[in-house]
């Protein structure tokens, strides 16, 4: 039974009250189905002392968007991960595309962040994933290997356990153009066997979920992927019947 992780990445959408509206719903549902499939919530960071209130003691986890490489200071607007685990996340989503291309985050920068918030007992979901002109450019695997040589440096395999891989190809990330298949199995393929050359063993280790355009249409067939193990999910996250859909199909590739 491959482990499977449905992590729900809201970006800048629902108020604290749409977000508790959302969670009791998932929350409900959760306790008549018992799923097996880890599930999380990553919402804006003013919902997590919210939702973490009805969801503490549940099966649900909450994880933030992001979070700084320092552990406070004069940094305005940012948020430490020491203050992210203290305030009852489990995960943080370091370098999504977003981070990348809008606030001009490096391969260096998320470096620093994912092994600040392994240091502050997080479990980062490091976001990699080509743009289109390095697609067109068979630059694929190259941007990936880089991405991953980079991010992960100085990270010993003890720690692979705890650290997640979201595959991300930009073009995909809320465009409602999925990667195909063929796509997202030579990604996954190609990154699972770079972690086991570099980290040996420990790379079985670390969950690699996709993400772009994930919805409950193509979820079956994505999830049956041997090197998928689960999805990184924009706008199918935001509608609790599309969300929990996504969760029972992975509930189906599990339990097969
Ligand atoms: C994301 O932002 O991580 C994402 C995958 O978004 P979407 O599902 O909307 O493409």
């Amino acid at each position: 039974m491959k482990p499977m992780l449905i992590a729900a990445n809201w970006k800048m959408n629902k108020t604290p009250s749409q977000s508790l509206l959302f969670a009791k719903e998932l929350l409900k549902w959760v306790e008549e189905r018992t799923p097996k499939s880890q599930i999380l919530i990553c919402p804006p960071y003013i919902n997590i002392p919210y939702l973490l209130e009805i969801l503490q003691k549940s099966k649900i986890n909450l994880g933030a968007q992001n979070c700084h490489y320092e552990k406070e200071g004069a940094f305005t607007g940012e948020t430490s991960p020491e203050m992210l685990s203290s305030a009852g996340c489990e995960y943080v989503i370091i370098g999504h595309s977003e981070r990348r291309t809008y606030f001009c985050e490096d391969d260096e920068i998320i470096n620093k962040k994912i092994k600040s918030a392994l240091k502050f007992g997080l479990k980062p979901i490091f976001c990699i994933g080509e743009n289109l002109i390095d697609r067109k450019r068979l630059l694929t695997n190259n941007v990936l290997e880089r991405q991953i040589r980079i991010g992960l440096e100085e990270i010993s395999s003890n720690n692979l356990n705890r650290i997640v891989i979201a595959y991300e190809p930009v073009w995909a990330i809320g465009t409602g153009i999925s990667a195909t298949n063929e796509q997202i199995k030579d990604a996954h393929d190609y990154i699972r066997n770079l972690l086991l050359q570099i980290f040996g063993n420990a790379g079985k280790e670390v969950m690699i979920l996709y993400g772009g355009s994930l919805n409950s249409k193509n979820a079956e067939e994505i999830f049956s992927l041997e090197n998928v193990n689960g999805g990184l999910i924009g706008k199918a996250s935001l509608d609790i019947e599309e969300f929990t859909r996504i969760i029972d199909i992975s509930e189906k590739i599990l339990l097969e």
